[in-house]
């Protein structure tokens, strides 16, 4: 990462921190490694996104349904989904720090080295060469390549390494009060598996036909060993998946579909294009057929924000022989090839799986700028804002009269009584406009109304545009149409 964009990224953290976005988690006590809390305007946001997702899943397609799946699940579950023997990650040790890493991301960060030296060639063929041992589970390979690029430890400086061994991401814990009887469960490392053991209820219960999906948001934890870069690679996250059951031999096409549509949704915020790439697997994992990842330039990079796997009748099948009940879907559509109902399978699916908290700080990374103004008198003035997509923003709408008398503020809060049950307002009276302008744009409110005296004449307001600092006169009574056109 250049200097340029470290800063940015961390004037980002500072940002979140300061105005209520993001805290470390009980910061008081030193805080809690990879685990943050989310503070007023930040839980607004990340409800916005959620909303948002859930929105275009769930009341947009008619033929996907919710689900809110608890996050203890019976055991078995991770047998039988792979987890218990498989959800794991190559890590190495140096000897002298006695620090931990994961050995991909040494790797990765030695390509972003040599990008930015230049050699755009030489960081290619380090991660294809990445990529075909990891597929391999060569680590004997991955060692020597991390040895012959002299990766070292960022603490004692030496390649002083140990083997490489592979380290189960799922925490665990008892069920049960007596320490005998106790069953060791899971917190929920996915989302996914509270779905597809439900995969009969829904359909049953929803009467659903395949082609259909289940949606699901909700909190997913995994001990990740290298936990760094803020809210991006966390220890507890939320996940947004959606798994779509189809009929085996169409999951190419509806592969397709997925892949476009989910980035379509991304697109919709007005993020430009450019900011994204389509990262398509190499190693896939046995049973997926086909698999990507929707990247977003971070300022650390171009990394995954999102997941689109197409993996067969996999999860299905697992839980039918572990649960010993019957997974399968009657499909009472006529096969034109045979004359005949499709009758009994066990559907396809492809998932898409979005981290909640990484399209937070996608959103937070996009909004941020500082930027430098020219005021009237030529003098030069900066101010920071948040140019977040105004049907996510925290607050839609800044209601502000000019001073606390003159029965400006009970104008104020009429206009207040009338917005507030549509979309969320804020209210202030205190400090002179231009202060209060500058914190609504450092939280990214995209609209400030201003009541002044000549409100009492003409009922009119002065209402102020984050993005481009216009303003102008509108009349009062326009001014809730005018937000929600915006937000909607
Ligand atoms: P990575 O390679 O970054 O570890 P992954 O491929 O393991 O991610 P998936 O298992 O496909 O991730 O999970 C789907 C999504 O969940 C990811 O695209 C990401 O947005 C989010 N996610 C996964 N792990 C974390 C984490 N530790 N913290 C925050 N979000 C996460």
């Amino acid at each position: 990462m250049s200097i340029e964009l470290e800063n940015k990224f961390q004037a980002i953290i500072s940002h979140a921190k300061e105005y209520g976005f993001v805290f470390p988690s009980s910061e008081i006590y030193d805080g809690l490694s990879a685990v943050y809390d989310y503070g007023p305007y930040g839980s607004e946001l990340k409800k916005n996104i959620r909303d948002y997702w859930w929105k275009s899943m769930t009341q947009l397609h008619e033929n996907i349904v919710g689900i809110d799946a608890a996050i203890f699940m019976h055991p078995t579950t991770w047998k039988a989904s792979g987890h218990v023997d498989n959800f794991s990650d190559p890590m190495i040790d140096n000897k002298d720090s006695k620090k931990r890493y994961r050995v991909d991301h040494l790797l990765e960060a030695k390509a972003d080295a040599l990008k930015e030296s230049g050699k755009e060639k030489e960081a290619y063929e380090l991660l294809a060469t990445m990529d075909k041992l990891l597929a391999a589970d060569d680590f004997t390979g991955l060692r020597q390549l991390m040895l012959d690029n002299k990766i070292v430890c960022s603490i004692s400086g030496t390649a002083n390494w140990t083997d490489i061994r592979q380290f189960n991401l799922m925490f665990s814990t008892q069920l049960g009060s007596v320490a005998e009887d106790a069953d060791t469960i899971y917190l929920r490392p996915e989302t996914a598996q509270g779905i597809f053991v439900n995969f009969l209820n829904v359909q049953k219960t929803a009467r659903m036909k395949v082609p259909f999906g289940i949606a699901q948001t909700g909190k997913a934890f995994r001990n990740e060993i290298v936990a760094r870069q803020f809210i991006f690679r966390m220890r507890e996250f939320e996940q947004m998946e959606m798994q779509f059951f189809v009929r085996p031999g169409t999951e190419g096409e509806w592969y397709k579909y997925w892949k476009e549509t989910r980035l379509q949704w991304h697109l919709g915020l007005g993020i430009p294009a450019a900011k994204y790439r389509y990262h398509d697997h190499v190693k896939l994992a046995h049973y997926a057929k086909e698999a990507c990842d929707i990247e977003y330039e971070f300022p650390f990079g171009f990394k995954e924000v999102e997941g689109i796997h197409s993996r067969s009748d996999f999860d299905l099948t697992q839980h039918q022989q572990y649960s010993k009940k019957k997974q399968q879907y009657f499909d009472t559509d006529i096969d034109e090839a045979t004359g005949k109902p499709y009758g009994n399978y066990i559907p396809y699916v492809i998932e898409t799986s979005i981290g909640l908290d990484r399209m937070f700080l996608l959103v937070l990374s996009q909004a941020y700028e500082e930027e430098k103004l020219v005021k009237e008198d030529g003098s030069e003035d900066s101010r920071t804002v948040l140019h977040i997509p105004a049907k996510i923003a925290p607050n839609k709408l800044a209601i502000l009269p000019l001073t606390k008398k003159d029965g400006l503020p009970e104008i104020a809060r009429g206009l207040m009584d009338e917005c507030k049950s549509s979309f969320k307002c804020f209210y202030e009276e205190k400090d002179a406009i231009g202060k209060r302008y500058r914190r609504q744009d450092a939280i990214g409110t995209p609209f400030c109304v201003t009541i002044d005296h000549q409100t009492k004449d003409d009922n009119t307001v002065t209402i102020r545009y984050r993005d481009s600092m216009q303003q102008e006169r509108i009349p009062i009574s326009k001014v809730k149409e005018l937000v929600l056109k915006e937000i909607f």
